[in-house]
């Protein structure tokens, strides 16, 4: 059995003292809602002299309305994401994807930063996020910066290192989906996940934003689809149509075929479900 070596832990109450900290450890980790670093603290091969918890940080908890879009702490549990009328109004798509974590007792522990900030390319709410035109507010050794999701997402080796604060969320996207297909029963990991978001008026669907996650590489929009879709009505939505301009934004990325599949299935389930919508 593997067992916990030690390590220094901290619990700093503002981001600049965690900033400070991350710079001055020599093997730093941060620890929010510990649901992936807590299982891998015993296998980790780089073991952490430092773990650094942001649960004490007031400035990356909290759902607020800024009266310019919605804020979302790096610290805001799954399950509060999930429940959150706020969220569920202006950016169901997100509140979707939350709900659809694992289990209710992970999603109790998980947090939004945690799941963004792990980088892994199977995690749910990236798609989510992009679907929304989410922006984070990042800060590093070199000060704090408001990134596009699509941007943070990107970032890669030293530029990766640093504190994730908030999300904002600035355009209302009543209008949200989520499919997802797991592996197996017994794994309930996605094995791709189709996130929609959208604001619906008289004359057709507008901000139209699709997203794909194959888990296998990040996160795709689909242009094809979204131009396909905006300023449409929905009743002259066409499933199959709609299929086709997803093969077409995939065809590059050699998706295998059982993916790919899912995915049209749930596009042509994605254009039913807005026919039928009444709103
Ligand atoms: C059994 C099981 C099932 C799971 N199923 C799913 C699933 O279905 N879908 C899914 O998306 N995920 C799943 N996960 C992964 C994970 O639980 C979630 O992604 C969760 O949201 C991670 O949040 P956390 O607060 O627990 O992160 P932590 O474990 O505390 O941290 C994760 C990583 O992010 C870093 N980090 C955390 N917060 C910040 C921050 N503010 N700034 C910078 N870095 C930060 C940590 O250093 C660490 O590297 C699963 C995990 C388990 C154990």
């Amino acid at each position: 059995m593997a067992i916990l070596k030690d390590f220094q832990y901290h619990a700093p109450e503002s981001v600049d003292e965690a900033l400070d900290l991350l710079r001055r450890s020599g093997k730093p980790v941060l620890l929010a809602g510990g649901t992936f670093v807590l299982n891998t603290l015993k296998k980790a091969v780089a073991y952490p002299t430092d773990v650094i918890a942001l649960r004490k940080i007031k400035a990356l908890q909290g759902i607020a309305d800024t009266g310019e879009g919605i804020s979302i702490g790096a610290m805001t549990l799954l399950s509060d994401i999930a429940s959150s009328p706020l969220i569920r109004e202006r950016a169901s798509v997100l509140a979707r994807a939350a709900a659809c974590v694992a289990t209710t007792p992970l999603r109790h522990m998980g947090t939004i930063g945690g799941n963004v900030a792990s980088r892994f390319f199977w995690v749910d709410l990236p798609a989510a996020l992009v679907a929304v035109g989410a922006k984070v507010e990042w800060a590093a050794g070199s000060g704090k910066k408001v990134l596009d999701i699509e941007k943070f997402l990107a970032l890669k080796g030293p530029d990766a290192k640093g504190i994730l604060v908030r999300f904002l969320i600035a355009e209302k996207h009543p209008v949200g989906e989520y499919f997802r297909h797991t592996q197996a029963m017994e794994v309930d990991l996605p094995l791709a996940a189709l996130a929609f978001a959208a604001r619906k008026q008289a004359d057709g669907l507008k901000d139209v934003r699709l997203v794909v996650n194959t888990a296998l590489s990040p996160v795709v929009r689909l242009k094809s689809v979204e131009s396909l879709f905006e300023n449409t009505k929905t009743s002259r939505l066409k499933e199959k149509e709609a299929a086709a301009a997803l093969r077409r934004d995939l065809e590059g990325g050699k998706l295998d075929d059982y993916r790919l599949q899912c995915l049209c299935g749930d596009m042509e389930a994605l254009v039913e479900r807005l026919k039928r919508a009444k709103t």
